[in-house]
């Protein structure tokens, strides 16, 4: 078999390891499962199923670590420092690191590239942060002195999406890590290659063995086994609601909290008096980011009546240009991620044409993308039904819907009319409307006159209703990733 001209035998696979206790190892079933390559179709790497018993020693060493004081004894300050090392070491090593995200996801490499990047800014903001969080002291009777300290859930398990898997797991562990608890992770097993690296370096940054380990497999496997296992204490969940709705039960039996980002369909409205030249770009790139896969992609767009022809027209151009290609070849956009998840999105356009809905622009895919690959073409569609499933469920592609509203009343009922309510955009220069509409919003994020898709390592970010709940990011994770204690001291 070829892979960009290169042949690889099944012998030849790379192969990648999980990380427990420090060390690298397979599952003991010894077991692996085949790395896809999304722009070609074809394995060229394997990781380790591994199964329950691994989550067993890897839930044990974690706990173990906890009690350890080679991290016990680490002051905030110094957690920091090797939050701050780890992120030297991903920009030393960035150029291997982009490219294997970019091979793995099948994101354009320019993509894999600003993924690392904000990596490294996570971990640099959570090292910085790390001796920054303080408690209160609470005026009660003027004998006593009571106060808050913020201390370490203890073991928390992290379990990540095959999307944004490096910036997701680095959100998660930089913020973890800056508490002081240790972490077992389970990656998708369709992209999770820089996850193990990343853990790899987090060693040489000075983590003592066990405060990181990462377990690969498959989510009904391996994943099932760490949400239940009862040695853990917090779960942080980013993925699918029906599997988050499982981790919820899983925390629910075993009595912990946790945080869960479970996507969303997030509107972008349009108002009469918004700069189209200015909003519909970047309407059309956050959209075809990561090829639509982005739990944030503002995917709904609502535009006033009055600009409905002009906005049609301009993005059936912007459409028109977009090419998905190989992620070496850094088009606009790349494969989706494995062949079950294209036919889930094709599936959809097939529904939306069989229902009537105009095709209002189509890009192009390569003519030199390998067949096997998976690709498909951005779609952006309109008007779409407000119950069609085109504007009620998260396609996770490249496919944009279009809504007209005539009034303002109208547009935020729109936007707020699905289950979801991640993040959303507001386009308009008048200051007033725009307040109004971001406080009437049901969405966890609101931007105006900008789309943060995807960004913003200081900001905090979590949904509501099915987008699920807690937030990541931002200080805002530290307070998630921690419990309050109160303690009072009678010094009669
Ligand atoms: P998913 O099944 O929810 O997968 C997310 C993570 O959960 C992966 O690490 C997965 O592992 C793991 N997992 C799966 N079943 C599990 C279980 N029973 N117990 C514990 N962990 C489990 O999502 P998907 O199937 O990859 O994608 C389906 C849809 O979910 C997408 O089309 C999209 O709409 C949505 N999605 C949303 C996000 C987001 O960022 N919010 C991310 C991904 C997907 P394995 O992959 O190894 O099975
Ligand atoms: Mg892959």
């Amino acid at each position: 078999m070829t892979e960009f001209g290169t042949t690889l035998s099944s012998r030849e696979l790379k192969k990648y390891r999980a990380l427990i206790n420090g060390l690298q190892c397979d599952g003991s079933s010894g077991e692996t499962i085949e790395m896809i390559c999304p722009s070609t179709g074809l394995p060229f790497a394997t990781i380790p199923r591994c199964s329950a018993a691994d989550v067993g020693r890897a839930v044990s060493a974690a706990r173990a670590a906890l009690g350890s004081s080679e991290w016990s004894s680490l002051s905030a300050g110094q957690r920091g420092e090797r939050l701050h090392r780890l992120a030297e070491l991903i920009t030393q090593n960035r150029d291997r690191l982009a490219e294997l995200e970019a091979r793995d996801t099948g994101k354009p490499l320019s993509q894999g590239y600003g993924d690392i990047d904000t990596a490294a800014q996570y971990f640099r903001f959570y090292g910085g942060a790390a001796d920054k969080v303080t408690g209160d002291t609470l005026p009660i009777a003027t004998d006593h002195l009571a106060m808050t300290v913020r201390e370490p859930h203890g073991v928390v398990a992290s379990i990540v999406p095959w999307n944004y898997p490096m910036q997701i797991f680095a959100r998660v562990a930089g913020a973890a890590l800056a508490m002081g608890n240790t972490l077992v992770v389970k990656p998708a097993e369709d992209a999770c290659l820089s996850v193990i690296e990343t853990a790899n370096l987090a060693l040489e940054a000075g983590f003592p063995p066990g405060v990181l380990n990462i377990l690969t497999g498959l989510g009904e496997e391996a994943g099932a086994a760490l949400s239940f296992n009862p040695e853990v204490d917090f779960i942080t969940f980013t993925g699918s609601p029906d599997v988050g709705s499982m981790i919820q039960s899983a925390a629910a039996r075993n009595h912990i909290g946790c945080t869960l980002e479970l996507g969303g369909k997030s509107p972008q409205i349009v108002f009469e008096d918004a700069n189209l030249d200015k909003a519909l770009p970047v309407i059309q790139d956050c959209l075809l980011m990561n090829g639509g896969q982005t739990c944030s992609a503002g995917s709904r767009v609502l535009v006033h009546q009055s600009l409905w022809d002009e906005a049609i027209d301009k993005l059936r151009t912007g459409f028109r240009s977009a090419v998905a290609g190989p992620y070496k070849d850094d088009r606009d956009l790349g494969p989706l991620i494995n062949a079950s998840q294209l036919r889930r999105v094709n599936a959809f356009c097939e529904q939306a044409e069989a229902d009537g809905i105009p095709l209002l622009g189509e890009g192009t895919i390569a003519p030199d993308a390998p067949v096997e690959g998976y690709y498909t073409t951005a779609k952006v569609y309109g008007p779409v039904p407000v119950e069609h499933p085109l504007a009620q469920d998260e396609v996770f592609g490249p496919v944009l819907s279009l809504i007209p509203f005539r009034t303002e009343e109208e547009a935020i009922h729109l936007a707020n009319a699905t289950a979801y309510g991640l993040v959303a955009g507001v386009w308009t220069h008048d200051i007033s409307r725009a307040t109004r509409v971001a406080k009437a919003l049901r969405s966890g994020q609101v931007f105006v006159n900008t789309y943060g898709a995807g960004g913003g390592v200081e900001l905090p970010f979590g949904g509501v209703k099915k987008s699920g709940h807690g937030r990541e990011k931002g200080f805002e994770a530290l307070k998630e990733f921690s419990v309050l204690k109160t303690i009072v001291v009678s010094h009669a």
